[in-house]
């Protein structure tokens, strides 16, 4: 048993990070203590809070985890979930450092939890407990716009950040900037339009960059392109689902979605935004009249099909069903939910692996952007949106003018549109991701790396290091 096996041999979460960590490491030339640096856990905050749910107090636990300062704020989202434990916490919050600096976000990595299930608590307790986790962070500093800046994550959502900022600010009035303590709000609070959406559309953009390159694709006996290809999603959450739509509407085959209580499969595809509706009525995916039922939900994930995406929690694939995946490529979606040892399986087989920490960046991308606008107090495309329509009419009547030819209404509107937030935003996703993606096949290439994941560490844990050594930390 390895050093970093548990007694029942297997990997804490944790370790699994710190085993791909050291994979990359024998990349990189720099003394091993500052690695060691990197690869640690900074601050580590668990509390327990009571809160008055009905007549009972019940303790709270929660966590905030900060793992690096190399860059500030830290970032990274709060989840709910009776899985959560300190662990988890800091595996996920050190994923968010590797995260953000293979995407250019300038914050170091960070991830909260609170130990309670939201599906059986009331929205009303689920404010309370928010509200007393904010003033918790608040309390010790753990929490403001150039310190650490919370998201959603695992079951939660706009409206647990909405209450986040308001405690914030109630704390911190006359914070002129305290928009920017939280991203993930809603658009009347200070969110950014296409926030939702951007993990799920993140994750489609790199899976699309990856389809688009021959050499990878035969590499997998795939042809090119993502028209065709049979795609099983596990996970119909936020991620899981907007991801789905993306790829169901650019000419891809669902062919299998997979939730907790089971999946469905359609070889010849399934209309994702039925399901869904179907999923709102019924409380389950289950049933959908043009599918069939997989009772256990795990063998959805052995089904033939070219890109498997899950899109839920973590440890999914593991040694035990590793051999028997037959997809060609698995877009991490979710993070961690391929452990080391299924890794090694996977890449023996020749599986092109996407890892998390590119893949389901889109979220904290857009994040970072939603926190530039809350601190710049505009929204985006405001100042140049009729500035550019005015330049785009004058260009028009001169094309008309030197071509002789009327341009029809439908194309004029179509040319002459300024852009507007949600343009710019899913703009500058989709070049984060392009750009991201290529950078790491770049290092693969020259450094002969053997897989994706290893290649986006080497590129993320270069990037930590330059910025240690321009801050002078480092000799
Ligand atoms: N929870 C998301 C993640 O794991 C987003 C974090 C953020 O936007 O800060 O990447």
């Amino acid at each position: 048993m390895s050093k970093n096996q548990n007694k029942t041999g297997s990997y804490s979460f944790f370790n699994c990070i710190e085993k791909n960590f050291d994979k990359a490491a024998r990349f990189i030339s720099i003394e091993k203590g500052l690695l060691e640096q990197i690869k640690a856990c900074n601050s580590v905050y668990r509390m327990h809070f009571p809160v008055k749910i009905g007549k009972e107090v019940k303790v709270i636990e929660a966590y905030r985890v900060q793992h690096s300062h190399h860059k500030l704020p830290c970032k990274g989202g709060i989840r709910y979930s009776m899985k959560v434990n300190q662990d988890e916490i800091m595996t996920l919050a050190a994923l968010m450092t590797y995260k953000c600096a293979i995407v250019d976000v300038p914050f170091g990595g960070a991830k909260g939890g609170i130990k309670i299930d939201p599906q059986t608590i009331s929205s009303e307790n689920i404010e309370k407990i928010t509200r007393r986790y904010t003033s918790e962070l608040i309390k010790k500093n753990f929490i403001g716009p150039g310190i650490d800046v919370p998201a959603p994550d695992y079951g939660t959502g706009e409206k647990e950040m909405s209450w986040i900022f308001d405690t914030f600010l109630s704390l911190r009035s006359g914070d002129v900037d305290a928009l920017a303590c939280v991203t993930g709000k809603p658009i009347s609070q200070g969110g950014v339009r296409g926030r939702k959406e951007a993990t799920g559309l993140g994750v489609f953009y790199g899976i699309r960059e990856l389809c688009h390159v021959k050499e990878e694709m035969y590499s997998v006996g795939l042809d090119v392109g993502l028209v065709g290809k049979k795609i099983i999603i596990q996970g119909l959450g936020n991620v899981g689902y907007h991801a789905a739509s993306f790829f169901h509407e650019s000419g891809a085959i669902i062919i299998a979605l997979a939730e907790r209580e089971g999946a469905i499969y359609n070889k010849k595809g399934l209309n994702v935004s039925k399901v869904f509706l179907h999923l709102k009525n019924n409380g389950s995916i289950l049933n959908f009249p043009e599918a069939k039922n997989i009772e256990n939900t795990e063998k959805a994930l052995e089904l033939e099909c070219d890109i498997l995406i899950p899109a839920a929690l973590e440890n999914v694939i593991h040694k035990n069903n590793a051999n028997r995946i037959k997809a060609k490529i698995i877009g991490e979606a979710a993070n961690g939910p391929i452990t080391p040892e299924a890794d090694e399986i996977l890449d023996k087989k020749g599986v092109i692996i996407v890892p998390d920490i590119y893949l389901n960046a889109g979220g904290v991308t857009v994040s970072y952007f939603e926190w530039l606008k809350n601190l710049s107090h505009v929204r985006y495309g405001r100042m140049e949106k009729k500035f550019r329509e005015n330049v785009n009419a004058e260009f028009l009547k001169v094309i008309e003018t030197v071509c002789k030819k009327k341009i029809s209404i439908e194309e004029k509107k179509m040319i002459l549109r300024g852009p507007r937030e949600i343009d710019l935003v899913r703009s500058g996703l989709e070049d984060t991701m392009i750009n991201g993606f290529h950078k790491i096949r770049d290092i693969k290439k020259s450094l002969k790396i053997e897989n994706m994941r290893t290649a986006a560490f080497v590129l993320s844990i270069n990037k930590i290091i330059d910025s240690y050594e321009k801050l002078g930390i480092f000799p």
